[in-house]
């Protein structure tokens, strides 16, 4: 079934007095277990797209359904809720709190969430487990490489277990290596159930991805993978 539906999803800016429209109608499904590549150029709408699927803005028209919810036109506390229960985001530059203990940046989201501090533990060190980071509980991120620290930034989106991870050039900031180990981790998470969107202006991390869709010009195009 779906966990994403876009129906003529549009978001315009106004510059200079002139509106144009940096998503344009876009319709798009993404079934639970996708594992979907967003790929487009500087300037294509991946950064307006990530801002509306991630429920941190909201389209100018058309319909965002989500898990079956309808986010287009909630209130903010509404798409902050949304936001905490459904996505797991993963960022180019990590966002961790630097003052914190991986255990403590990992453990952090599930605060929100009504757990009792056992559980939250117990799942914060599943999570660090399976990103391979199960001796690290304790170090701070500036003890870790960047690669280390990006999939500390893994963790904390699993945790949670939200039916989506939104992940936004999550390779960017990684040398070719690494940029390669998160991809296979990301592989092994899609190829368990997870769903994950993944936005990225290259096409070698793209490729990666079981399915592909071009965004130019705030359109999009499948390329690679698409279910009919
Ligand atoms: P990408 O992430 O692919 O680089 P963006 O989504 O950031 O693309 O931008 C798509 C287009 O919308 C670009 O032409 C950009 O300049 C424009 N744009 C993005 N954000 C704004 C904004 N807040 N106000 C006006 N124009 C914007
Ligand atoms: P990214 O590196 O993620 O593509 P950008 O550099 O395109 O981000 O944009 C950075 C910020 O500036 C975003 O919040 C975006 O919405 C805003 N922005 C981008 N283009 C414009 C624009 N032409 N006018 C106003 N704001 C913009």
């Amino acid at each position: 079934s779906s966990l994403i539906r876009l129906e003529q999803l549009c978001k315009s800016y106004t510059m200079g007095g002139q509106s144009f429209l940096a998503l344009d109608h876009i319709t798009l499904d993404v079934r639970e277990g996708d594992f979907m590549a967003v790929v487009g150029p500087s300037g294509s709408g991946k950064s307006t797209l990530m801002n509306v699927l991630g429920c941190l803005d909201q389209p100018s028209s058309g319909t965002y359904y989500l898990d079956g919810v309808e986010v287009e036109r909630l209130s903010d506390n509404k798409l902050a809720t949304i936001r905490n229960q459904k996505i797991g985001f993963i960022f180019q530059q990590y966002h961790l709190l630097p003052k914190l203990r991986v255990i403590d940046n990992v453990e952090l989201p599930l605060i929100y969430r009504g757990m009792s501090r056992r559980e939250r533990r117990e799942r914060t060190i599943e999570a660090l487990q399976k990103v391979g980071l199960g001796d690290k509980l304790h170090h701070l991120p500036s003890q870790l490489s960047g690669g280390q620290q990006q999939r500390v930034a893994i963790a904390r989106a699993l945790a949670g277990q939200p039916p989506l991870l939104l992940a936004d050039e999550p390779t960017g900031a990684l040398d070719s290596r690494t940029s390669r180990e998160v991809m296979a981790l990301l592989q092994e998470l899609g190829g368990e159930g997870n769903t994950i969107v993944l936005i990225t202006h290259d096409p070698a991390v793209a490729a990666q991805a079981r399915r592909v869709v071009r965004i130019s010009d705030g359109r999009l195009t499948e390329e690679k993978g698409a279910v009919s």
